[in-house]
């Protein structure tokens, strides 16, 4: 089974988080790697996506697909995910977390 990078989930990312999210920065919970999610390692077998850690090949992120919908059903490997840009905490003006 040939793995494909991140860039191949950018669309699936953008429909689970709302953003570009390939160019984000991703930490493993396992072996501590860190790396943009693009270079991250992508197993598309329906009715699921993986994506493994190219490092020490431990789960990272499940997506999973259903009534036309996909979820994230496992972000569990992952210690971090951060997004580059600057809008992620600031958000679009109308974000209710209560941060403060
Ligand atoms: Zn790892």
């Amino acid at each position: 089974m040939d793995a494909l990078d991140g860039n191949a989930i950018g669309g699936t990312l953008i429909d689970v988080f709302g953003a570009e999210m390939t160019t984000a920065s991703s930490t493993c919970g396992t072996c501590g790697a860190s790396r943009p999610v693009a270079d991250l390692a992508v197993y598309m077998r329906a009715p699921g996506t993986v994506v493994r850690c190219p490092t020490c090949d431990s789960v990272l992120m499940v997506f999973v697909k259903a009534h036309g919908v996909t979820c994230a059903v496992d972000l569990a490997g992952m210690t971090s995910l951060n997004r580059a840009g600057p809008s992620l905490s600031s958000g679009t003006g109308s974000g209710t977390y209560p941060y403060a």
